[in-house]
C-alpha cells in the first residue's frame, strides 16, 4: 500500500512516535475522498506491524490483516452498529449498541497488546452518543487506542474535541496527485485537468473518472457555481437544465452549498481544505462576503425545498433565479 500526499499528516505520527508520546486518541479531519482511513490504516499498522521498524513494514502478518481490515484487534464500531440497528427486530437503541459494544472493549485484545478502535463519521454521531463516548476515552484502558475520522470539525463536541489529538488529512500536490491517478490508469492530461477539479483530493477525482456520466450532478454543481462567480445566469440556467431529476437536482443543491461555504470560509481567511477548491476560490475572489452568504443561505433554503418541489424544470429554473437574485442584491 502505497500512501499519495498526506504529507503533513504523515510527518506528525512520525514525530509523535519519535518522541514517545504517541496520543491515544486521534482524530482524522479532512474532506471526503481526501483519504482519512488510508492515514487511518497507516496508523492502526503503526501499531500493530511486527517487524519492529519505525513505519509499518505492509508485509507482515500484522500488516496485512489491517489492510485487509480482518485484523481482530482492529476493531470498526460504527458501520457494524449501524448495520445491527438498522435491523429491525433489533429493539436496542444506537446509545444501548454503543455502550455494548463499548463494554466488549474492557476485555483484552485478542492477539497482541493493544486494541485498536476505529470510529468512523465521529461529526455524524448523536451528541447522546458522543456523550457515551466520552466516558471511554476521558478513562482509557491502557491496552485501548482510538482513531476517530470526520469531515468537519463543527458538529464534534468541545469536550470530545479536548480529548483527541486533531491531525488535519490535506489534499495531494500536484506530483502526488498524477502518480495516483496513474495508477488508476489515468494518463497526465486528463490527470491534470482532474487536478485543477478537485484541488488533490485523489478519491473524489478517482470517483469522478469512474463514474463521471453518472455524476451528474456534480458536474451540474460545478458549473453552477462557475457560471455564478462569472455572473453568466444563462450559462447558470443551462446548468440547471442538465439536472433531469429530483434527486439529481437535490444533490447538486447539496454540493452547491458546500461550495459556497468553502468560498465564505476563504473570504474570511480559512483556507478550506477539500475538493471544489478551484470554484470555491473563483467565487471568493469574485463575490464580497454578503453576497457569498446571501447565496450560501438561499442554496440552503433551496435545498430543504428540492424535497417537495413537483415539477423538477420549474424548480430548476427557480433555483437559477433566485440564486442570481441572491448574488446581486
Ligand atoms: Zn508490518
Amino acid at each position: 500500500m502505497r500512501i499519495y500526499g498526506k504529507k503533513r499528516a504523515l510527518a506528525k505520527l512520525n514525530d509523535f512516535r519519535r518522541s514517545g508520546r504517541f496520543p491515544h486518541a486521534l482524530l482524522f479531519l479532512g474532506a471526503k475522498g481526501i483519504g482519512k482511513h488510508v492515514i487511518a490504516d497507516h496508523t492502526a499498522m503503526m501499531y500493530m506491524c511486527e517487524s519492529g521498524g519505525d513505519v509499518p513494514c505492509m508485509r507482515c502478518n500484522g500488516c496485512r490483516r489491517v489492510a485487509e481490515h480482518i485484523h481482530p484487534d482492529v476493531v470498526y464500531p460504527v458501520p457494524v452498529i449501524e448495520e445491527i440497528f438498522r435491523k429491525p427486530s433489533n429493539s436496542k437503541s444506537m446509545v444501548e449498541l454503543v455502550r455494548d459494544f463499548i463494554a466488549s472493549c474492557y476485555i483484552r485484545p485478542n492477539d497482541g497488546d493493544v486494541r485498536v478502535i476505529v470510529f468512523e463519521k465521529l461529526d455524524e454521531l448523536s451528541v447522546q452518543i458522543q456523550n457515551t463516548l466520552l466516558k471511554f476515552i476521558e478513562e482509557p484502558l491502557d491496552f485501548n487506542r482510538y482513531i476517530f475520522i470526520a469531515e468537519n470539525r463543527t458538529p464534534i463536541l468541545q469536550t470530545v474535541l479536548s480529548r483527541v489529538t486533531a491531525v488535519d488529512v490535506d489534499p495531494a500536490d500536484e506530483a502526488d496527485f498524477s502518480e495516483a491517478m496513474a495508477e488508476n490508469g489515468i494518463d497526465a492530461a486528463r490527470a491534470h485537468e482532474l487536478f485543477e477539479m478537485f484541488a488533490g483530493n485523489i478519491g473524489a477525482a478517482a470517483e469522478f473518472d469512474k463514474n463521471g456520466d453518472e455524476l451528474i450532478y456534480l458536474k451540474g454543481a460545478l458549473a453552477i457555481c462557475d457560471a455564478i462567480a462569472d455572473g453568466k445566469e444563462f450559462e447558470c440556467l443551462q446548468a440547471f437544465m442538465t439536472l433531469k431529476t429530483r434527486d439529481d437536482i437535490f444533490a447538486a443543491l447539496g454540493i452547491i452549498t458546500d461550495i459556497f461555504a468553502q468560498a465564505a470560509a476563504l473570504k474570511s481567511g480559512v483556507s478550506a481544505s477539500g475538493a471544489y477548491k478551484k470554484q470555491s476560490g473563483h467565487l471568493s475572489s469574485s463575490h464580497s462576503l454578503a453576497a457569498i452568504t446571501r447565496l450560501h443561505d438561499e442554496a440552503v433554503r433551496l435545498y430543504g425545498m428540492s424535497f417537495t418541489n413537483p415539477n423538477v424544470k420549474l424548480f430548476a429554473a427557480e433555483c437559477c433565479g433566485s440564486l442570481f437574485n441572491a448574488a446581486e442584491k
